[in-house]
């Protein structure tokens, strides 16, 4: 089978990680520039639990400009150090057992990658984790929210029928819903975002909470499937 993963909340805990310390510098860059803030902290809390129920840290920093009332150019002060600015210093982890799984999959699989961002910035994401981007046939970074044209050359370039295709990321819009407009199975990895994630449940073929329950979901759809 093939295998297509997200990376962000999926193979690394980007809401432990990166996310608390980026809201916090984005917020410094838009008091740099102008933002009138009464209380930094009182700010940082807001956006953080702004963030908390949020399905991308853009959305969370359009609506805490909103609510302050602030200068429509901050957005993109914000959005630009919080994609864009990752610092060399800063410790990414994957998520438990990820490379462990990765590792055991790609033996009987192939692995693929597509994830949202900036291409060098989310593989510098990727090494500082410890996952090996060789285990992965093809990966995709799109600077755009539009992952299914990037699935579907994906699965077209290495030959499979979408029915032999299992897509795992967090968030259900964005990472599923695509995925099963092509008629691939899916699963839902419920961390950071995709904790609360919007979308169709309809749109889930599986649920996890660990990566280590991949390896029995794509057993059994092997053991169920007409291959
Ligand atoms: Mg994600």
């Amino acid at each position: 089978m093939l295998i297509i993963f997200d990376l962000d909340d999926t193979l690394i805990d980007t809401s432990g990680c990166i996310t608390p310390v980026k809201l916090e510098d984005a917020l410094h860059r838009m008091v740099e520039n102008g933002l009138k803030l009464p209380d930094f902290e009182q700010g940082l809390e807001l956006l953080k639990r702004l963030d908390g129920t949020s399905e991308s840290s853009s959305r969370s920093l359009a609506e805490f400009l909103e609510i302050l009332n602030a200068d429509a150019f901050l957005l993109e002060v914000g959005v630009r150090e919080v994609y864009e600015n990752i610092p060399a210093d800063l410790p990414v982890f994957p998520l438990e057992g990820a490379c462990e799984v990765l590792n055991d999959l790609s033996s009987d699989h192939q692995l693929a990658l597509v994830t949202i961002g900036k291409p060098a910035q989310q593989m510098q994401k990727l090494k500082k984790a410890g996952i090996d981007s060789g285990l992965f046939s093809k990966i995709a970074v799109s600077e755009e929210r539009n992952k299914k044209i990037h699935y579907k050359k994906i699965i077209e370039d290495l030959g499979y029928a979408s029915s032999e295709v299992v897509v795992c990321g967090d968030r259900i819009p964005v990472d599923l819903a695509p995925a099963r407009e092509l008629g691939c199975k899916t699963i839902q990895m419920r961390w950071g975002r995709g904790l609360n994630s919007t979308g169709f449940k309809s749109d889930v073929d599986y649920s996890i909470s660990h990566l280590k329950e991949l390896k029995d979901i794509i057993s059994s759809l092997m053991t169920f499937s007409i291959f």
